[in-house]
């Protein structure tokens, strides 16, 4: 038998613990944070804020909560989204307006040629606006990036990019206290911005290996949010179609590949519309083969209009972002990626599963 270590208690005190904001975002200089605080009391404008296409948690309520604390600076504040969001995140108390472009593309074109500054939050590259890239491009004032996702595209004036946080919500919170503007924090801001860590972090289950984001998660909590009541309203708050849906796609649609530590899930336009389909509601599916026994990487493919939409999740070192970003024009986070092809729904199963083949050494040898 090997010999067996334990750690002692020392052993874990001496791990380096973060306190210092300038040590955590480290990508970003001081002074940026003075600029941003010029920018915003100077005096008063009409702000924008836009996120990525099928906005989850963290794209809405990083919108909410930079949202109220720049309504609470006294500017005129719109979020604006490029298509549907889930009922799951329809209730926030915030009564900051979010425009779906959508459902209302000519309100969108106004506001964005009246705002005077633009936060783009949670994704690194306009095109992740779909398809309001080109107006996001050519915005004609101040824009502003907040995000945690890696590689960004230089797009904006002010670039705030920092992978190594848990969501873009916990990102805004250090945003805000280091330009000094926590004053302008309030109880609304701080559920949006916590509802944006827990969706980001699966409940506080994956990316939460810096003591940072617990710090803010703590520090939310002394505006009096109810965090029990935010996660019913996020997890309890599904339909009986969606619950069918998923038991549906878990024993019928999941084709598991021990030999590749692997498994996909795919469902067609039809199978969604027998279930009543709403937006969001295949959120997480991707997940649960990971929670199979040895399995390291996880896709979902859904048949959409014009294309097939790709999600995938993996374990430890193998590169989610970079598989998407080869072989479906997407991207992400390590774990967690996503992207699209225009190959038909079981041709991009079929092309998947020839890829599991070339990367079986990869995914062999991934540790977790
Ligand atoms: P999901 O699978 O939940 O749609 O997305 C997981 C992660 O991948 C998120 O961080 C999301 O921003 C990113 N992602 C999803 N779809 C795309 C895509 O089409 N392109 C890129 N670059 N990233 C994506
Ligand atoms: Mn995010």
């Amino acid at each position: 038998m090997g010999k067996v270590i334990f750690a002692t208690a020392t052993d874990f005190l001496s791990l380096p613990v973060q306190t210092d904001l300038n040590l955590i975002l480290k990508n970003t200089e001081n002074k940026i944070f003075s600029e941003l605080k010029k920018w915003l009391t100077a005096k008063l404008e009409k702000i924008a804020l836009i996120t990525h296409e099928n906005p989850d948690g963290d794209a809405i309520g990083s919108c909410v909560g930079l949202g109220e604390v720049l309504k609470n600076i006294g500017h005129q504040v719109t979020i604006i989204v490029p298509n549907d969001y889930p009922a799951y995140l329809q209730w926030f108390s915030s009564k900051i307006e979010i425009i779906v472009y959508n459902r209302n593309k000519k309100r969108v074109k106004e506001i964005l040629t009246e705002s005077e500054t633009l936060f783009c939050l949670d994704f690194n590259e306009p095109k992740r606006t779909q398809h309001l890239e080109k107006r996001v491009l050519e915005f004609p004032g101040k824009k502003v990036l907040i995000d945690h996702h890696p590689h960004p595209t230089q797009f904006c004036d002010i670039m705030i990019s920092e992978p190594e946080y848990s969501s873009t919500a916990e990102l805004v919170f250090d945003v805000v206290k280091k330009s000094g503007l926590s004053e302008y924090i309030n109880r609304n801001a701080a559920e949006a911005l916590f509802t944006g860590i827990m969706t980001d972090t699966g409940s506080f289950s994956h990316n939460t290996s810096r003591t940072n984001m617990f710090k803010v998660v703590a520090k939310l909590m002394e505006w009096g949010i109810d965090t029990e009541k935010i996660h019913q309203a996020v997890y309890h708050n599904f339909s009986t179609q969606r619950m069918k849906l998923l038991g549906y796609s878990l024993s019928r649609k999941m084709k598991v590949f021990p030999e590749f530590r692997s498994a996909v899930i795919w469902l067609s336009q039809q199978e969604l519309e027998e279930f009543n389909f709403q937006p969001g509601d295949a959120e997480g599916f991707v997940n649960y083969p990971l929670s199979i026994n040895n399995i390291v990487f996880s896709a979902l493919f859904m048949e959409k209009k014009d294309h097939t939409k790709a999600s995938f999740r993996s374990k430890g070192n193998f590169p989610a972002n970079l598989f998407s970003k080869e072989h479906f024009s997407g991207g992400g986070h390590m774990n967690a990626a996503g992207g699209e092809t225009k190959l038909p729904l079981d041709e991009a199963v079929e092309m998947f599963t020839q890829l599991l083949g070339e990367y079986k050494h990869q995914l062999l040898e991934t540790i977790i």
